[in-house]
């Protein structure tokens, strides 16, 4: 339901008056309500208090002499109903419209900012640190020796060999270092890969953490740890992992080149699209997701013509704050999960793979999620919210198909099964063959298009909508 949708509740009556409460009667006060979109017996209710309101009050609304007077209930657990509608209070009527939801806050310090990296030592030292380990890839050592420079005599020490998927060899070798210098805490400078290297760190030594995130990825706000051994990667959501302080300076994601940007930028944007329909969604993510899209849809044409554009950066870095606390504050679904499996059994690299899946799996998702494609549509005017993301992302000039990020055309039936196999929450039923449809599409390139799928609850390939709990990967 829109905010706009939830006004005109507010405003309007809440308890209308009618003849009869037959159902096509029904069909009428939802009408008067402004719901259009859902039929009388999905998720909303009118209940008839059987009592009989006077002959010339009827007359205001209907013809009749006498009326029974309705109340309208939203049923809060029917799927069609938005999950942002919570408890809400007619001014006319003291009918209370209940839509129940968790929201979950988060602990993490956020400063952000232009030139905020000045403050790491105040930040540090606000936290108690006073031997600073600092991370970083090995293309980020720059950057890091200045903040090494900052932080003086609370600088620890500098690992620079953070790698992509945080490989847990890697993170023990972290770990012998950190000991060695007696850190008392980590400061990651740069993408998920380094955040990843910390949160890996912090989860075996309990050090506390602080970041310098410098992509759009929004792992510093999440609880979630993805780590690889051997081929194997492993996601896990852990609220031990969430970071202290999470410090962000635009000027740090200056230098983030401009294709990297735009697929990270579409990475953010695919959490907060996630966000929209999740499972658990709640008041508060709805409006994050809603305004991180904006953000992104309204800063990311800006960077790809002009990298150093400090006030689009900004509104990047921003919009990537809001979904990456959409990602750990909210269950995601399908996209993640297929995400998760093409990364992992084909070594695809992460933000461009997200770049490529998100229209295709908005396509397969749309039916079922009313409320996010019109979220979507807001930020993305266009026909539809899937075409909307696919042609946005070329017109970014981001990768479209699957083949040329190197996965062969041989793994889509794999790919198709793994997604397959685990049990997780998506907002429409999943089946094997709307999956390989949507990977064969997205493999060669295609736009999207909504597959058919096989919805019959019976069949035994069907991941159904109510059932099990929402994909936890990053
Ligand atoms: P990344 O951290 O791997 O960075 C990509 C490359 O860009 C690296 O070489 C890095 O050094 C470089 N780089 C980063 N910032 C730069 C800058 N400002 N200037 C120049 N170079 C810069 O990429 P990513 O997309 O940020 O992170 C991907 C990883 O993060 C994946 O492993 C993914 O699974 C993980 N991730 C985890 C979560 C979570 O919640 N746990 C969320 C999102 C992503």
């Amino acid at each position: 339901m829109s905010w706009e949708l939830r006004e005109r509740i507010r405003r309007g009556p809440a308890r209308l008056l009618a003849s009869r409460p037959t159902r096509q009667t029904r069909a009428s006060t939802l009408q008067r309500l402004g719901i259009h979109r859902h039929p009388a017996d999905e998720g909303y209710r009118i209940r008839s208090t059987g009592r009989r309101v006077g002959a010339r009050r009827a007359k205001r609304v209907f013809p009749r002499r006498s009326a029974l007077s309705l109340t309208v209930l939203i049923d809060a657990h029917h799927p069609s109903v938005d999950a942002s509608l919570h408890e809400y209070r007619s001014g006319r009527t003291e009918e209370i419209l209940m839509k129940t939801f968790v929201h979950r806050g988060q602990i993490t310090k956020v400063v952000f900012g232009s030139g905020t990296r000045s403050r790491i030592p105040q930040e540090a030292d606000a936290l108690g640190c006073r031997r600073v380990l600092i991370l970083c890839t090995p293309g980020q050592v720059e950057q890091a020796a200045q903040m090494r420079d900052l932080l003086g005599a609370a600088a620890a020490g500098t690992f620079t060999e953070a790698a992509a998927h945080t490989p847990v060899d890697v993170t023990e070798k972290a770990v012998a270092y950190a000991r060695t210098v007696g850190a008392d805490s980590v400061l990651a400078l740069g993408g998920g890969s380094t955040i990843g290297l910390g949160k890996a760190i912090a989860v075996r030594t309990g050090l506390r953490q602080l970041a310098l995130p410098t992509t759009y990825a929004g792992s510093e706000m999440t609880p979630i740890l993805g780590e690889t051994e051997g081929r194997r990667k492993t996601t896990r959501r852990l609220p031990e992992v969430l970071l202290n302080t999470v410090v962000y300076d635009v000027d740090l994601t200056l230098t983030l080149p401009m294709a990297t940007s735009v697929v990270s930028g579409i990475n953010a944007m695919a959490h907060a699209v996630e966000a929209l329909y999740a499972q658990d969604r709640d008041p508060v993510a709805f409006l994050m997701a809603g305004e991180a899209l904006d953000s992104l849809i309204r800063s990311l044409p800006v960077v790809a013509r002009r990298p150093d554009d400090v006030a689009a950066r900004a509104d990047a870095l921003y919009g990537a704050w809001l979904a990456g606390t959409c990602l750990g504050t909210v269950g995601m679904a399908l996209h993640h999960k297929v995400c998760h499996v093409l990364g992992g059994t084909f070594g695809l690299p992460h933000a461009e793979t997200h770049a490529v899946v998100l229209p295709h799996v908005v396509a397969h998702n749309g039916p079922a999620a009313p409320e996010a494609m019109a979220r979507i549509a807001q930020a993305l005017p266009g026909d539809d919210a899937a075409t909307g993301l696919f042609d946005f992302a070329g017109r970014l000039g981001a990768p479209r198909a699957l083949r040329d990020l190197g996965m062969p055309e041989s793994g889509i039936e794999q790919a198709a099964e793994l997604v397959m196999r685990d049990g997780y929450w998506n907002p429409r039923p999943v089946d094997r063959i709307a999956v390989r449809a949507l990977l064969t599409r997205a493999w060669a390139g295609e736009a999207p298009s909504v597959s058919p799928g096989n919805e019959d609850p019976q069949s035994d390939s069907v991941i159904e909508a109510s059932t099990t709990t929402g994909a936890r990967h990053a």
